[in-house]
């Protein structure tokens, strides 16, 4: 194989710093595996739950970390037919066309370093055929590493989940990354309003740029109170909870109509339960989880691309900092603490 390692951010232990070392790679890659280079992979909140341990005790203890990225195709293993070598994918956390693999065999001083079917936060990985998508080689590669996680979730979450229709009214609790795509997509649907709710006012103020038509900062006011006085007599159709809390969740039950959806996105903690009167499910209600917005990497990617490079759509604005990889603790501490308002970016 072409390559024989790789520098990679490694998570040995939970609420601990990451591992910055360079593993060893294995001398062959097998059936329906791929070998990339990574251009940019986003950091998104998913990998700040693992590292805090917000889904409880991790197995997998050490491994690799990451699920959105952009990467350059080196080699391709037996089988693999819907990506070509030299090709410009994006690395998607979903489950796309093609050979789902075997996880990677890497190796650091000799011990097992444990890889799922795609991880990012590495220079170079091998990944599995259906998680990797061939988009044209001219793409930004800072836009295309976004569609791993962020704006097929964000879109997704507004089409798939949501069922959102034109000049329906929305909330979307939490903007940062995926929140902000959200935001983006509800525009996109002449939403109106689009009710962004957030703890900080660099967060809101993107939002407000990306297509937000109110905002509301969550630490000064309160939001039920603010969102009832946006709305003045006309009713929720559609709240969208980032958080995973359960006082958020129940309060957007609350507020939105009789035929109103609720729908999830955030990871609630383990343990973080949520109590709802269930009532007005009998009547049109509904509440309802997302899976990275239930979306079709194969055919979504490049739909929404065509969109956005048509449309003019400037998503680079959701990006808010790179950091290489030996930054990658300050930058994750910076973002944990709320300091980044956007989407944090490792570029390799
Ligand atoms: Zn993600």
């Amino acid at each position: 194989m072409k390559i024989s390692q790789s520098l990679a951010a490694i998570l040995v232990e939970q609420n601990k710093p990451l591992k910055i070392e360079s593993i060893e790679f294995p001398s062959e890659l097998e059936i329906g595996q791929v070998l990339v280079k990574l251009h940019f992979s986003g950091i998104c909140g998913s990998q700040l739950g693992e590292i805090r341990g917000v889904k409880g005790d991790d197995k997998y203890l050490p491994h690799l970390m990451g699920h959105e990225g952009c990467a350059t195709v080196l080699e391709i293993g037996p089988g693999v037919k819907t990506i070509a070598n030299g090709d410009l994918v994006v690395l998607h956390w979903k489950k796309g066309d093609g050979i789902q693999s075997n996880p990677p065999k890497y190796k650091l001083r000799g011990e097992n370093i444990n890889a799922g079917w795609i991880t990012t936060f590495n220079e170079y990985a091998i990944v599995s055929e259906n998680r990797c998508t061939t988009i044209p080689k001219d793409t930004n590669k800072r836009i295309a590493s976004l569609f791993g996680c962020a704006i097929t979730t964000g879109f997704g979450v507004i089409e798939n989940n949501a069922n959102l229709k034109i000049g329906e009214s929305i909330v979307i609790y939490g903007s940062g990354g995926i929140g902000l795509n959200m935001i983006q997509a509800a525009s996109l649907r002449n939403a109106f309003p689009i009710i962004a709710v957030d703890l900080t006012d660099e967060k809101l103020h993107l939002a407000k740029q990306i297509g937000a038509t109110h905002t509301i900062n969550s630490k000064y006011y309160d939001p039920e109170k603010k969102i009832n006085e946006i709305l003045k007599n006309t009713k929720l159709d559609v709240f969208v909870d980032n958080t995973g809390i359960p006082s958020v969740i129940e309060m957007g039950y609350r507020i939105t109509d009789i035929n109103g959806r609720v729908v999830l996105v955030g990871v609630p903690k383990i343990g973080n339960n949520i109590n709802l009167f269930s009532l007005p499910l009998h009547f049109g209600k509904t509440i309802l989880g997302s899976h990275g917005g239930d979306i079709k990497p194969e055919k979504d990617i490049l739909r929404y691309l065509n969109l956005i490079n048509n449309r003019e759509i400037d998503l680079e604005i959701i990006i808010s900092q790179f950091c290489n990889l030996e930054e990658i603790n300050s930058a994750i501490s910076k973002f944990s603490k709320g300091e980044i308002p956007g989407r944090l970016m490792i570029k390799f």
